[in-house]
């Protein structure tokens, strides 16, 4: 698949930073620096890595291992903690390793997948990597994660936040399950899926329900000068911070260009849409049995295509629903949920018009 389409971008979006930086903010410029040495250092990485790639997949049972980039550019600089270790001094690590686990947790217990490839794939952390960067990343070519300290200011340590972590593995299983092209609405459904996973994870962590949550991404690792309460909200698309212009329904739906500049097409703009459709089913069948639903139907690659449009999404889901529903693993009212769901959303689907 063409690698340009492969996901590209961290937790927190360039064009977000492009903008912050543009109102005067200092971190955010900086932190796009950094990014750009990044994407250099990712390129380079892959020429001399590339033999690696796969050679840490385990039949069996993912090993977490959690290595220290000691604040360089460095992948798998010096390993610090590794799977049945003992807690470490640094919390950081200990953050990496048990919030990675209690995804671990989620994606067996709940969703019956085994790590990110279903293989029992290991988790391999990169924590202090750079310094003070601003960002949290899966890599695709590496298939490891990468993980900033933040500046304090904008944005506050990224390995402490459950949604973060949860939503940069769901980057991984996405590239495994459908490869779901990093552009325009196929780019959003990349993005939508790792904010449901994120959210998803997170409640469960917390014992929250779809009622008492508050279908927040990246509350806890926003800083004092960041402008906002938290980089998206599920529960209302548009309100989480300054700058957040996602819509919550289609009919706000433009053709962007895919350039980095209009954030690869609107990828982190548009799933809003789907994001939304995602907590009004959640409200009517509990989030767990949503995301069972999600993650059931993101398999489904005859609809869902890497190219695959909302719709496309949509129409996957609701087959999948009726199976569900069929096999008596879902609430009957699951179809009809799904669909008022999507109407609300404006998006309609062929089979139901
Ligand atoms: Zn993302």
């Amino acid at each position: 698949m063409d690698k340009d389409h492969l996901h590209k971008d961290g937790f927190v979006p360039k064009h977000l930073l492009k903008k912050l930086a543009k109102e005067g903010n200092e971190e955010a410029e900086k932190t796009l620096v950094k990014m750009a040495s990044i994407e250099q250092k990712k390129t380079n990485a892959v020429k001399n890595d590339s033999s690696e790639v796969h050679s840490f997949i385990d039949s069996t049972q993912a090993q977490r291992l959690i290595y220290d980039s000691e604040n360089t550019k460095e992948f798998k600089r010096k390993l610090v903690r590794e799977e049945g270790g003992p807690l470490v001094s640094d919390e950081n690590v200990n953050f990496a390793y048990d919030l990675s686990g209690q995804t671990l947790d989620y994606l067996k217990n709940k969703l019956g997948r085994n790590s990110i490839n279903d293989q029992g794939m290991n988790l391999i952390f990169n924590v202090h990597y750079d310094e003070n960067l601003n960002n949290a990343m899966w890599i695709p070519n590496l298939e490891q994660m990468a993980f900033g300290d933040g500046d304090g200011k904008l944005f506050i340590n990224f390995t402490r936040s459950i949604d973060v972590i949860a939503h940069e593995m769901a980057h991984g299983v996405t590239q495994f399950v459908n490869e779901l092209a990093y552009s325009h609405q196929s780019g959003a459904l990349n993005e939508h899926f790792s904010d449901v996973i994120g959210s998803a994870v997170k409640q469960h962590v917390k014992g929250q329900t779809a009622e008492t949550a508050d279908w927040l991404i990246g509350d806890e690792i926003v800083g004092p000068t960041f402008p906002g309460k938290a980089l998206r909200s599920m529960k209302e698309p548009g309100t989480a911070h300054q700058f957040d212009k996602q819509p919550a329904h289609f009919d706000d739906y433009r053709e962007l260009p895919f350039d980095e500049e209009n954030d690869w097409g609107g990828v982190h703009l548009y799933s809003g849409i789907p994001n939304k459709a995602f907590y009004l089913v959640s409200l009517e069948i509990g989030t767990d049995r949503a995301a069972f639903l999600w993650y059931t139907a993101w398999h489904n690659r005859q609809i869902i295509r890497p190219n695959a449009k909302f719709v496309e999404a949509f129409e996957a889901i609701i087959k999948t629903a009726e199976t569900l529903t069929g096999q008596g693993k879902l609430p009957q009212q699951t179809v009809s949920v799904v669909e008022n769901a999507f109407r609300q959303v404006g998006i309609k689907s062929p089979v139901t018009v």
